[in-house]
């Protein structure tokens, strides 16, 4: 067991003074759960008077009454200063039904029993839940330190392997294209680049989140984490930067893969590994649109991630084509120095409230996770219930409800939908011609809705920006001309076009049982079992493979960690079995897809009305996202069923 201060809460002796002002801060029923562990007495959370009276995603006050969270604070006081007296000595730790009864008083709801072991993991009260540590200690460790596996990638999976990989005592080197950790976390260095996922879950459930300095971190904290959980786990010497994978081949009869990379100074090399696991990104490829004259244009130009920071855009004229997840942080962020902004946006995103979205983390906050016992945990607790999918009707399209206008999908579809543009319409009523701009003309949540605090229609608001809706015909040099005949001059253009989401583990060529070529035995329809095995590849395991990614909310790291828990032991039965090669059966990896794809088709995110979408693939399908709800995924990926597998 790994109850470490950090995970519990670090003692503390700051006077009164500070820790009243340290509470004056804190998520109040945050708190109130903590209480309960502080004093041993559930009355905490039993005052229907001061309690949560609702919970909605990243709201971390429960919509309580400053009364309520005065009288909650002041009474917490009193006991925290005791508990500090006492020299914070915990007492008995609530029993089962106190902690699901603690989770019901903070969810506002009743934590259904089936879901219950994942949340009890993600609180890890006891310190205990070690997501993808195994225990080969009585193995020898020359075999298993020879047991050589490559990770391919050291985004956050990458690394997540290696930690697991070197607590294992395995073989292991991890090949990075770029110069550094973190993937898409490196990359993305445009103006405005956010995580949109709460760090305190976006993060390592196994490293402590005290450290945030905003609730949504910005990419150079992010980068930093990693390289900073890089270094805690001395991973340093197992990586190679700047050399990429360029492509891995499978010797049939032995089940090894020679991988082949090419080194920073361009010359190749060949590792051979009993194991591959790739954690590429998918969301890291550039895509450019396909726009006549692309070539023409005589200014700047550059995709987002790829953005040129020698280029100054103050003053300049700026045309922005692309309005989704990363246009819509671009925009706010330049808006303000830049002489014009022109937005190109083809489709309009869905958004939704989201006021912390740019807010620091106060230090009450930092100090309350740092040293109140167990007020992490809960806090991840708080952001993680509402995005665990696990009611998925929302984006479920109902089969009986009439979507011949291609508005809504279900009844509750239609409610989110009022939602949505009841909080653009606040922000913007006074605009008709804009609010029908930015009203999408498909269901709500059916591509990836974006959050905000107000930023973006703010930004449309402002004198120098436009919004062009409508395509684009063609790029001149110094202009974009739209379909509808205008030109816009234009001095810079940034393509924030997104990414080849579709094509995993493109361009590496793999090959695979009779030197099958992976991206053909795919096609368009990438598929694996639980995202992560392929029948013909065998001892080739994914991360963030073909229907993972997540829509419906979650955290990649959190399925991340439910990835390497199923391919540690999977690692582990090859080393102790003396297996050669581990491949999904054919009918396991069908049976799964097919699954997959009919619970897929039946979300919003397949709706005809949705035309573009970096979901779908050229023929409307969708094989990238996951449609189920994180217990379930954790449930089917916590345990690997060797029996769906061809061990030789
Ligand atoms: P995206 O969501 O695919 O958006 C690309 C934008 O470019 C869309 O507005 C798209 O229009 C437009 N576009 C593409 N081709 C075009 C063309 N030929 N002509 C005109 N417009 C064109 O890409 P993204 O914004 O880079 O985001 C990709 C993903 O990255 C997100 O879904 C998210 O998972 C991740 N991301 C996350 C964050 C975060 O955590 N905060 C930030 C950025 C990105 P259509 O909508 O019509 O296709």
């Amino acid at each position: 067991m790994t109850t470490s201060p950090l995970h519990v809460g670090v003692a503390f002796n700051d006077d009164d003074a500070t820790v009243e002002a340290m509470l004056a801060e804190v998520s109040v029923p945050t708190l109130l759960c903590s209480m309960v562990h502080i004093t041993g007495d559930p009355a905490w959370i039993r005052d229907p008077d001061i309690a949560p009276v609702g919970l909605f995603l990243n709201e971390y006050q429960g919509f309580m009454s400053e009364d309520a969270k005065a009288q909650a604070r002041s009474v917490a006081l009193e006991h925290v200063l005791a508990f500090r007296d006492g020299g914070c000595v915990l007492p008995e730790p609530p029993g089962p039904d106190l902690v699901h009864e603690m989770m019901n008083f903070l969810a506002c709801a009743a934590v259904p029993n089936d879901v219950l072991p994942m949340m009890l993991a993600e609180l890890n009260l006891d310190g205990g839940y070690e997501p993808g540590v195994i225990h080969i200690a009585d193995l020898p460790a020359e075999t298993v330190e020879s047991f050589q596996v490559v990770v391919i990638g050291c985004g956050q999976s990458g690394l997540l392997a290696g930690i697991r990989l070197r607590q294992a005592g395995i073989g292991f080197t991890i090949v990075e294209k770029n110069s550094g950790p973190g993937g898409t976390w490196w990359e993305n260095r445009y103006p405005g680049a956010r995580v949109d996922v709460g760090s305190h879950f976006y993060c390592y459930s196994f490293e402590s989140a005290d450290h945030w300095s905003e609730y949504f971190s910005r990419q150079p904290e992010l980068a930093q984490y990693f390289t900073d959980v890089m270094n805690r786990h001395g991973l340093g010497p197992h990586i190679r930067f700047d050399t990429e994978v360029v492509g891995a081949v499978l010797n049939d009869l032995t089940g090894e893969w020679t991988v082949k990379v090419r080194n920073p100074d361009g010359t190749f090399e060949e590792l051979t590994a009993r194991a591959v696991i790739s954690a590429v990104g998918s969301l890291n490829r550039p895509l450019l649109p396909d726009i006549d004259g692309i070539n023409d244009f005589a200014g700047p130009s550059f995709h987002s991630i790829r953005w040129d920071h020698s280029v100054d855009y103050t003053n300049k004229k700026v045309a922005l084509i692309g309005a989704g997840a990363t246009g819509f942080q671009i925009a706010p962020t330049i808006a303000d120095d830049v002489e014009q902004l022109t937005i190109f946006q083809r489709t309009a995103q869905w958004m939704f409230p989201n006021p912390n979205y740019h807010e620091p983390v106060p230090e009450g906050m930092k100090w309350a996770i740092r040293h109140l016992p167990y007020f992490g945990r809960w806090f991840r607790f708080l952001i993680l219930w509402p995005g665990a999918g696990v009611d998925l009707t929302g984006p479920r399209i109902d089969p009986d409800w009439d979507d011949s206008d291609g508005i809504a999908v279900s009844e509750r579809n239609l409610a989110t939908r009022n939602f949505f543009l009841g909080f653009m319409t606040e922000q913007i009523g006074d605009d008709e011609d804009l609010l029908a701009k930015v009203t999408p003309d498909y269901p709500a949540t059916g591509k990836r809705t974006l959050q905000d605090n107000g930023s973006w229609l703010r930004c449309l608001k402002k004198p120098n920006v436009e919004l062009v809706r409508g395509g684009i015909d063609r790029i001149e040099a110094g202009a974009i001309r739209t379909i509808d005949g205008c030109t816009h001059e234009a001095d810079i253009i940034v393509y924030a076009t997104g990414f080849k989401h579709n094509d995993y583990l493109w361009p590496m060529e793999i090959r695979g049982r009779d030197h099958q070529l992976l991206n053909e035995f795919w096609g368009d329809k990438p598929g694996a079992l639980y995202g992560m095995t392929m029948p013909g590849f065998p001892n080739l395991f994914c991360m963030y493979g073909p229907g993972t990614n997540l829509a419906s909310g979650g955290s990649l790291i959190f399925h991340s960690e439910c990835q390497i828990t199923y391919i540690m032991q999977c690692l582990e039965k090859m080393l102790r079995d003396g297996i050669v090669t581990m491949e999904p059966t054919r009918e396991a990896y069908n049976e799964y897809n097919l699954r997959l794809r009919t619970e897929i088709s039946q979300m919003v995110w397949s709706h005809r009305s949705i035309t573009h979408s970096h979901y779908k693939n050229t023929e409307g399908e969708i094989h990238t996202l996951s449609p189920w709800p994180l217990h379930l995924y954790r449930e089917w990926t916590l345990t690997p069923d060797f029996d769906q597998y061809d061990l030789r």
